[in-house]
């Protein structure tokens, strides 16, 4: 091994200090590592004299992301119904592609993670691409996720009517309806009067009737 000196002044008398860091990447969790900085006795000088840090580093974010792929494809599999090779096909990559990702056997490109990563956060995405990216239809699935999102965040108690209109500026309307038993029915409802009485803007109005 070659020996260890210092790259300013020659000298072999440097003490190393191991700093903690943390490397994250969302959906891949933390790494912690130890980040290595030189410091030279006789000069002073400070820096990582050996490159140690680089390789430790991206060593720590390829982990994560790997990791990152795989739990995303895990999370569509156990909550959304679809498989790997239907999702293959929606967004026309090369079959076993995804299997490939999720047992490390291939990575994907910076933009091939970036697509899971966003479809992770809006799985509907995963619609409009079975959908062959059609505009309306592409918008239509939008709102309507937007829509049960929002839907589902409101509290409804017995003192409200056992209809309320959902309606959207989008050429969509929604009925939300309660029975007896209070059990949650939702249906996707076209009304023309809503969509008449509404402006360009993306509100939702939400109305009892
Ligand atoms: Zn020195």
């Amino acid at each position: 091994m070659t020996k260890k000196i210092c790259p300013a002044c020659g000298t072999e008398d440097i003490i190393e200090r191991k700093t903690p860091h943390l490397i994250n990447e969302a959906f891949g969790g933390g790494r912690e590592i130890d980040i290595v900085e030189d410091r030279c006795k006789v000069c002073g000088t400070v820096g990582d004299f050996f490159s140690q840090n680089d390789a430790l580093i991206s060593e720590a974010i390829d982990q994560c992301k790997s990791l990152a792929v795989k739990n995303i494809l895990q999370d569509f599999l156990d909550h959304a119904a679809t498989s790997m090779s239907s999702m293959e096909r929606a967004l026309e990559l090369p079959q076993r592609t995804l299997t490939k990702w999720k047992n490390g056997q291939t990575k994907p490109s910076a933009a091939g993670f970036a697509l899971l990563k966003m479809l992770r956060i809006f799985p509907w995405l995963l619609d409009v691409a079975e959908n062959k990216f059609d505009y309306e239809k592409g918008q239509r699935i939008h709102i309507n996720e937007a829509v049960r999102k929002l839907v589902s965040h409101i509290s409804f108690d017995d003192t409200l009517s056992s209809n309320l209109k959902i309606s959207t500026s989008y050429n969509f309307a929604f009925n939300l309806t309660y029975d007896d038993s209070f059990q949650k029915e939702y249906n996707e409802h076209v009304s023309q009067e809503a969509i008449e009485g509404l402006s360009e803007a993306p509100t939702i109005l939400i109305e009892q009737y």
